[in-house]
Protein backbone atom coordinates (compact mmCIF):
# COMPACT_ATOMS: atom_id res chain seq x y z
CA UNK A 1 0.00 0.00 0.00
CA UNK A 2 1.58 3.68 -0.49
CA UNK A 3 0.18 6.65 0.55
CA UNK A 4 -0.29 9.95 -0.98
CA UNK A 5 1.63 12.79 1.64
CA UNK A 6 -0.80 15.75 0.15
CA UNK A 7 -3.52 13.36 1.27
CA UNK A 8 -3.06 10.95 3.42
CA UNK A 9 -4.83 8.42 0.96
CA UNK A 10 -3.72 5.33 0.23
CA UNK A 11 -3.94 3.02 -2.73
CA UNK A 12 -4.30 -0.83 -1.59
CA UNK A 13 -3.02 -3.24 -3.79
CA UNK A 14 -6.42 -3.61 -5.91
CA UNK A 15 -5.29 0.09 -7.01
CA UNK A 16 -8.49 1.86 -5.59
CA UNK A 17 -7.77 4.63 -3.00
CA UNK A 18 -8.51 4.49 0.77
CA UNK A 19 -7.86 6.87 3.24
CA UNK A 20 -6.14 6.20 6.33
CA UNK A 21 -6.56 9.18 8.79
CA UNK A 22 -10.23 8.30 10.08
CA UNK A 23 -10.85 11.97 12.07
CA UNK A 24 -13.98 13.35 11.31
CA UNK A 25 -13.99 15.41 8.24
CA UNK A 26 -17.35 17.81 8.68
CA UNK A 27 -18.48 18.83 5.14
CA UNK A 28 -19.75 21.80 6.59
CA UNK A 29 -16.26 22.72 8.02
CA UNK A 30 -14.54 22.12 4.96
CA UNK A 31 -17.06 23.55 3.07
CA UNK A 32 -18.28 21.10 0.82
CA UNK A 33 -21.96 21.82 0.23
CA UNK A 34 -22.87 19.53 -2.87
CA UNK A 35 -23.49 15.77 -2.49
CA UNK A 36 -24.87 12.78 -4.66
CA UNK A 37 -26.27 11.32 -2.09
CA UNK A 38 -27.36 12.84 1.63
CA UNK A 39 -27.80 10.18 4.40
CA UNK A 40 -29.57 11.04 7.24
CA UNK A 41 -29.15 9.32 10.51
CA UNK A 42 -25.90 7.29 10.95
CA UNK A 43 -27.94 3.95 13.23
CA UNK A 44 -26.84 0.83 11.60
CA UNK A 45 -29.70 1.39 8.88
CA UNK A 46 -27.70 4.80 7.39
CA UNK A 47 -23.84 3.55 8.23
CA UNK A 48 -24.83 0.52 6.03
CA UNK A 49 -25.85 2.63 3.44
CA UNK A 50 -23.61 5.18 3.35
CA UNK A 51 -20.32 2.56 3.31
CA UNK A 52 -21.65 0.62 0.62
CA UNK A 53 -22.33 3.95 -1.15
CA UNK A 54 -18.73 5.66 -0.64
CA UNK A 55 -17.29 1.81 -2.10
CA UNK A 56 -19.78 2.65 -4.62
CA UNK A 57 -17.33 5.72 -5.41
CA UNK A 58 -20.54 8.34 -4.64
CA UNK A 59 -19.98 11.23 -2.65
CA UNK A 60 -21.97 10.76 0.52
CA UNK A 61 -22.72 13.57 3.02
CA UNK A 62 -23.49 11.55 6.29
CA UNK A 63 -25.95 13.70 8.73
CA UNK A 64 -26.17 12.28 12.28
CA UNK A 65 -27.81 14.40 15.58
CA UNK A 66 -26.41 11.24 17.70
CA UNK A 67 -29.99 10.50 19.27
CA UNK A 68 -30.27 6.53 18.25
CA UNK A 69 -33.14 4.58 20.13
CA UNK A 70 -31.00 2.25 21.88
CA UNK A 71 -28.88 5.21 23.81
CA UNK A 72 -30.18 3.79 27.15
CA UNK A 73 -28.70 0.29 26.26
CA UNK A 74 -25.20 -0.42 27.39
CA UNK A 75 -24.71 -3.88 24.90
CA UNK A 76 -26.30 -4.71 22.23
CA UNK A 77 -26.89 -8.28 21.37
CA UNK A 78 -27.43 -11.11 17.99
CA UNK A 79 -25.50 -8.83 15.75
CA UNK A 80 -22.95 -11.08 14.11
CA UNK A 81 -19.30 -10.78 14.81
CA UNK A 82 -20.33 -7.73 17.64
CA UNK A 83 -22.23 -10.30 19.65
CA UNK A 84 -22.25 -8.50 23.44
CA UNK A 85 -20.95 -4.67 22.06
CA UNK A 86 -21.50 -1.68 22.90
CA UNK A 87 -24.09 0.13 20.82
CA UNK A 88 -21.59 3.43 21.05
CA UNK A 89 -19.06 1.37 20.02
CA UNK A 90 -20.81 0.20 16.69
CA UNK A 91 -21.66 3.35 15.22
CA UNK A 92 -18.21 4.44 16.12
CA UNK A 93 -16.44 1.46 14.61
CA UNK A 94 -19.56 2.20 11.53
CA UNK A 95 -18.46 5.86 11.22
CA UNK A 96 -14.62 4.99 11.02
CA UNK A 97 -15.19 2.54 8.51
CA UNK A 98 -17.38 4.81 6.50
CA UNK A 99 -14.61 8.04 6.95
CA UNK A 100 -11.79 5.73 5.33
CA UNK A 101 -13.49 6.37 1.78
CA UNK A 102 -12.33 9.57 -0.45
CA UNK A 103 -15.91 10.75 -0.98
CA UNK A 104 -17.11 10.00 2.53
CA UNK A 105 -18.12 13.31 4.78
CA UNK A 106 -19.80 13.52 7.80
CA UNK A 107 -21.67 15.73 9.79
CA UNK A 108 -22.96 16.04 13.84
CA UNK A 109 -25.83 17.75 13.02
CA UNK A 110 -29.62 17.51 13.24
CA UNK A 111 -31.95 18.17 9.36
CA UNK A 112 -34.34 20.24 10.22
CA UNK A 113 -35.62 20.44 6.69
CA UNK A 114 -35.35 18.84 2.98
CA UNK A 115 -37.00 21.03 0.06
CA UNK A 116 -36.76 20.13 -3.46
CA UNK A 117 -33.54 21.74 -5.07
CA UNK A 118 -32.17 22.51 -8.36
CA UNK A 119 -32.11 20.35 -11.05
CA UNK A 120 -34.69 17.88 -9.53
CA UNK A 121 -31.84 17.26 -6.29
CA UNK A 122 -32.53 18.15 -3.09
CA UNK A 123 -32.16 20.94 -0.32
CA UNK A 124 -31.22 20.39 3.54
CA UNK A 125 -30.85 22.99 6.41
CA UNK A 126 -28.44 21.40 9.27
CA UNK A 127 -28.86 22.80 12.39
CA UNK A 128 -26.31 22.38 15.31
CA UNK A 129 -27.49 19.33 17.96
CA UNK A 130 -27.09 22.13 20.89
CA UNK A 131 -29.18 24.68 18.89
CA UNK A 132 -28.00 27.82 17.06
CA UNK A 133 -25.36 27.59 13.72
CA UNK A 134 -27.68 26.87 10.40
CA UNK A 135 -26.55 25.41 7.16
CA UNK A 136 -27.39 24.23 3.98
CA UNK A 137 -26.65 21.64 1.73
CA UNK A 138 -27.53 20.24 -1.70
CA UNK A 139 -27.64 16.44 -2.47
CA UNK A 140 -28.94 14.86 -5.50
CA UNK A 141 -30.67 12.01 -3.64
CA UNK A 142 -31.51 11.61 0.13
CA UNK A 143 -31.74 8.43 2.43
CA UNK A 144 -33.85 8.84 5.69
CA UNK A 145 -32.52 6.43 8.13
CA UNK A 146 -33.69 8.09 11.17
CA UNK A 147 -35.22 5.68 13.15
CA UNK A 148 -38.15 5.89 15.42
CA UNK A 149 -38.48 7.51 18.97
CA UNK A 150 -40.24 5.62 21.78
CA UNK A 151 -42.62 6.91 24.07
CA UNK A 152 -42.55 4.97 27.57
CA UNK A 153 -45.49 3.74 30.05
CA UNK A 154 -45.57 6.77 32.68
CA UNK A 155 -43.91 5.48 35.01
CA UNK A 156 -42.27 7.40 37.96
CA UNK A 157 -38.24 5.87 37.52
CA UNK A 158 -39.36 3.50 34.84
CA UNK A 159 -35.81 5.08 32.79
CA UNK A 160 -33.80 4.78 35.30
CA UNK A 161 -33.87 0.99 34.74
CA UNK A 162 -34.88 1.12 30.72
CA UNK A 163 -31.76 -0.59 28.94
CA UNK A 164 -30.45 -2.55 31.67
CA UNK A 165 -33.36 -4.35 34.08
CA UNK A 166 -36.49 -3.60 31.67
CA UNK A 167 -36.14 -3.83 27.62
CA UNK A 168 -38.06 -3.63 24.75
CA UNK A 169 -36.52 -6.25 22.74
CA UNK A 170 -37.32 -9.75 24.06
CA UNK A 171 -35.34 -11.53 21.12
CA UNK A 172 -31.99 -9.14 21.77
CA UNK A 173 -32.51 -9.30 25.83
CA UNK A 174 -34.65 -12.59 26.86
CA UNK A 175 -31.10 -14.68 26.77
CA UNK A 176 -29.77 -12.72 29.75
CA UNK A 177 -33.15 -13.22 31.64
CA UNK A 178 -33.27 -16.84 32.13
CA UNK A 179 -34.79 -18.22 34.50
CA UNK A 180 -35.15 -14.65 36.29
CA UNK A 181 -38.81 -13.70 37.92
CA UNK A 182 -39.65 -11.27 35.33
CA UNK A 183 -42.38 -8.32 34.28
CA UNK A 184 -43.80 -8.05 31.36
CA UNK A 185 -45.52 -3.98 31.55
CA UNK A 186 -48.23 -3.86 28.72
CA UNK A 187 -50.02 -0.49 27.62
CA UNK A 188 -53.55 -0.18 27.41
CA UNK A 189 -53.23 0.75 24.08
CA UNK A 190 -51.28 -2.48 22.98
CA UNK A 191 -52.24 -4.15 20.20
CA UNK A 192 -53.58 -7.62 21.79
CA UNK A 193 -51.96 -9.47 19.07
CA UNK A 194 -48.95 -8.08 19.45
CA UNK A 195 -49.12 -8.40 23.63
CA UNK A 196 -49.79 -11.99 23.01
CA UNK A 197 -46.92 -12.60 20.66
CA UNK A 198 -44.58 -11.05 23.54
CA UNK A 199 -46.13 -12.54 25.75
CA UNK A 200 -45.31 -16.01 24.70
CA UNK A 201 -41.37 -14.71 23.23
CA UNK A 202 -40.96 -14.15 27.20
CA UNK A 203 -42.30 -17.29 28.53
CA UNK A 204 -39.63 -19.33 26.57
CA UNK A 205 -36.81 -17.24 28.55
CA UNK A 206 -38.93 -17.71 32.43
CA UNK A 207 -42.28 -19.11 33.20
CA UNK A 208 -41.84 -16.88 36.31
CA UNK A 209 -43.70 -13.67 34.66
CA UNK A 210 -46.42 -11.12 35.86
CA UNK A 211 -48.09 -9.82 33.51
CA UNK A 212 -49.20 -6.02 34.18
CA UNK A 213 -50.83 -3.39 32.51
CA UNK A 214 -49.13 -0.12 33.31
CA UNK A 215 -51.63 2.11 34.72
CA UNK A 216 -52.03 -0.35 37.72
CA UNK A 217 -47.89 0.61 38.27
CA UNK A 218 -47.10 3.67 40.43
CA UNK A 219 -42.90 2.92 40.66
CA UNK A 220 -40.15 0.20 39.47
CA UNK A 221 -38.63 -0.67 42.74
CA UNK A 222 -34.94 -0.99 43.68
CA UNK A 223 -31.54 0.89 43.58
CA UNK A 224 -29.55 2.02 40.31
CA UNK A 225 -30.15 -0.33 37.79
CA UNK A 226 -30.89 -3.61 40.02
CA UNK A 227 -34.20 -4.00 40.22
CA UNK A 228 -36.10 -5.44 42.84
CA UNK A 229 -39.88 -5.25 41.61
CA UNK A 230 -42.96 -3.18 41.23
CA UNK A 231 -45.01 -1.67 43.16
CA UNK A 232 -49.19 -1.37 41.92
CA UNK A 233 -51.54 1.18 42.99
CA UNK A 234 -53.11 -1.61 45.36
CA UNK A 235 -49.97 -1.28 46.96
CA UNK A 236 -49.24 -4.66 46.35
CA UNK A 237 -45.56 -5.69 45.55
CA UNK A 238 -44.17 -8.02 42.19
CA UNK A 239 -40.97 -9.10 42.76
CA UNK A 240 -39.27 -9.27 39.47
CA UNK A 241 -35.75 -8.71 38.67
CA UNK A 242 -36.05 -7.59 35.08
CA UNK A 243 -38.55 -7.32 32.28
CA UNK A 244 -39.57 -6.06 29.19
CA UNK A 245 -41.91 -2.87 28.70
CA UNK A 246 -44.29 -2.65 24.98
CA UNK A 247 -42.96 1.45 24.55
CA UNK A 248 -45.48 2.86 21.59
CA UNK A 249 -42.90 3.67 18.93
CA UNK A 250 -43.30 6.35 15.89
CA UNK A 251 -41.60 8.17 13.30
CA UNK A 252 -40.06 11.50 13.74
CA UNK A 253 -40.74 13.39 10.34
CA UNK A 254 -41.30 16.65 10.41
CA UNK A 255 -38.35 17.52 8.31
CA UNK A 256 -40.14 15.99 5.66
CA UNK A 257 -43.17 18.19 5.83
CA UNK A 258 -41.81 20.93 2.93
CA UNK A 259 -42.02 17.75 0.49
CA UNK A 260 -45.68 17.35 1.59
CA UNK A 261 -44.87 14.23 3.67
CA UNK A 262 -45.75 13.64 7.14
CA UNK A 263 -46.52 10.48 9.29
CA UNK A 264 -50.39 10.88 9.04
CA UNK A 265 -50.52 10.64 5.67
CA UNK A 266 -48.27 7.72 5.00
CA UNK A 267 -50.05 3.85 5.50
CA UNK A 268 -49.43 2.38 8.65
CA UNK A 269 -47.01 5.10 9.41
CA UNK A 270 -44.39 3.49 7.00
CA UNK A 271 -42.19 5.89 5.09
CA UNK A 272 -40.72 3.11 2.26
CA UNK A 273 -42.67 0.20 0.46
CA UNK A 274 -42.33 -2.59 2.67
CA UNK A 275 -41.89 -4.95 -0.71
CA UNK A 276 -40.08 -7.48 -0.72
CA UNK A 277 -37.68 -6.33 -3.08
CA UNK A 278 -36.63 -3.41 -0.27
CA UNK A 279 -36.66 -0.47 -2.67
CA UNK A 280 -36.85 1.72 0.35
CA UNK A 281 -38.93 4.12 -2.31
CA UNK A 282 -40.89 6.84 -0.44
CA UNK A 283 -43.98 8.76 -2.41
CA UNK A 284 -41.34 11.35 -3.46
CA UNK A 285 -38.71 10.28 -6.23
CA UNK A 286 -35.25 10.73 -4.92
CA UNK A 287 -36.15 10.64 -1.86
CA UNK A 288 -35.54 6.84 -0.35
CA UNK A 289 -36.15 5.52 3.32
CA UNK A 290 -34.26 2.86 5.53
CA UNK A 291 -34.29 0.86 9.09
CA UNK A 292 -36.90 1.47 11.18
CA UNK A 293 -38.02 5.02 9.91
CA UNK A 294 -39.27 2.91 6.46
CA UNK A 295 -41.15 0.55 7.95
CA UNK A 296 -42.67 2.22 11.19
CA UNK A 297 -41.91 -1.07 13.23
CA UNK A 298 -39.14 -1.71 16.12
CA UNK A 299 -36.33 -3.62 14.64
CA UNK A 300 -33.04 -5.28 15.60
CA UNK A 301 -29.34 -3.40 14.80
CA UNK A 302 -29.21 -6.77 12.28
CA UNK A 303 -32.14 -5.95 9.99
CA UNK A 304 -31.69 -2.05 10.14
CA UNK A 305 -28.54 -2.25 8.46
CA UNK A 306 -29.41 -5.08 5.82
CA UNK A 307 -32.29 -2.64 4.70
CA UNK A 308 -29.63 -0.07 4.25
CA UNK A 309 -27.41 -1.78 2.25
CA UNK A 310 -29.91 -3.48 0.08
CA UNK A 311 -30.90 -0.24 -1.32
CA UNK A 312 -27.12 0.75 -2.11
CA UNK A 313 -27.47 -0.74 -6.20
CA UNK A 314 -30.70 0.82 -6.71
CA UNK A 315 -29.34 4.26 -5.90
CA UNK A 316 -26.19 3.74 -7.60
CA UNK A 317 -28.22 2.86 -11.02
CA UNK A 318 -29.70 6.46 -10.37
CA UNK A 319 -26.67 7.93 -10.48
CA UNK A 320 -25.10 6.71 -13.42
CA UNK A 321 -28.36 7.32 -15.55
C1 LIG B 1 -33.03 -0.09 24.74
C2 LIG B 1 -32.82 -0.77 23.40
C3 LIG B 1 -31.98 -1.86 23.29
C4 LIG B 1 -31.79 -2.48 22.07
N1 LIG B 1 -30.97 -3.56 22.00
C5 LIG B 1 -30.78 -4.18 20.83
C6 LIG B 1 -29.93 -5.33 20.75
O1 LIG B 1 -29.37 -5.77 21.77
N2 LIG B 1 -29.78 -5.93 19.55
C7 LIG B 1 -30.42 -5.49 18.42
O2 LIG B 1 -30.23 -6.08 17.36
N3 LIG B 1 -31.23 -4.40 18.47
C8 LIG B 1 -31.42 -3.75 19.64
N4 LIG B 1 -32.25 -2.66 19.70
C9 LIG B 1 -32.90 -2.20 18.46
C10 LIG B 1 -31.92 -1.36 17.63
O3 LIG B 1 -31.37 -0.34 18.44
C11 LIG B 1 -32.66 -0.76 16.44
O4 LIG B 1 -33.25 -1.80 15.69
C12 LIG B 1 -31.71 0.00 15.51
O5 LIG B 1 -30.95 0.95 16.22
C13 LIG B 1 -32.49 0.71 14.40
O6 LIG B 1 -31.57 1.27 13.53
P1 LIG B 1 -31.89 2.55 12.63
O7 LIG B 1 -30.61 2.82 11.89
O8 LIG B 1 -33.14 2.36 11.85
O9 LIG B 1 -32.21 3.74 13.67
P2 LIG B 1 -31.35 4.33 14.90
O10 LIG B 1 -30.33 3.37 15.38
O11 LIG B 1 -32.36 4.81 15.89
O12 LIG B 1 -30.57 5.55 14.27
C14 LIG B 1 -31.24 6.70 13.82
C15 LIG B 1 -30.26 7.86 13.85
O13 LIG B 1 -30.85 8.98 13.16
C16 LIG B 1 -30.54 10.17 13.88
N5 LIG B 1 -31.55 11.19 13.54
C17 LIG B 1 -32.88 11.18 13.83
N6 LIG B 1 -33.48 12.29 13.34
C18 LIG B 1 -32.49 13.02 12.74
C19 LIG B 1 -32.46 14.28 12.06
N7 LIG B 1 -33.58 15.00 11.87
N8 LIG B 1 -31.27 14.73 11.59
C20 LIG B 1 -30.11 14.01 11.76
N9 LIG B 1 -30.10 12.80 12.40
C21 LIG B 1 -31.26 12.33 12.87
C22 LIG B 1 -30.57 9.74 15.36
O14 LIG B 1 -29.80 10.63 16.16
C23 LIG B 1 -29.93 8.34 15.27
O15 LIG B 1 -28.53 8.40 15.44
C24 LIG B 1 -32.47 -2.01 20.91
C25 LIG B 1 -33.32 -0.91 21.01
C26 LIG B 1 -33.50 -0.30 22.24
C27 LIG B 1 -34.43 0.88 22.34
Amino acid sequence: MSTSAATGAAVAASGVEVVEDVGPRAAVETGERSFDVAVIGAGPAGLACALNLVRGHARVLLVDSNRPRHAATLKSHGFITRDGASPLELRKLGREEFLRYPGASYQLARVTAVTSGVDDGFQLSLRAVRGGEVSSVNAKLVVVATGLSEQLPEITNLRAFYGTALHSCVVCDGYEKTDKPLVLITHTETDREAMRRTETLVRRFSSDLTVIDAGSVTEIVGERAEMRGVRLKSGEFIAASAGFVLPKSEAQLDFLAPLGLTVAKLPGGALADSHPAHSGETPIRGLYAVGEVATGRPEQLLVAAGSGAAIVPQLLLSLSI
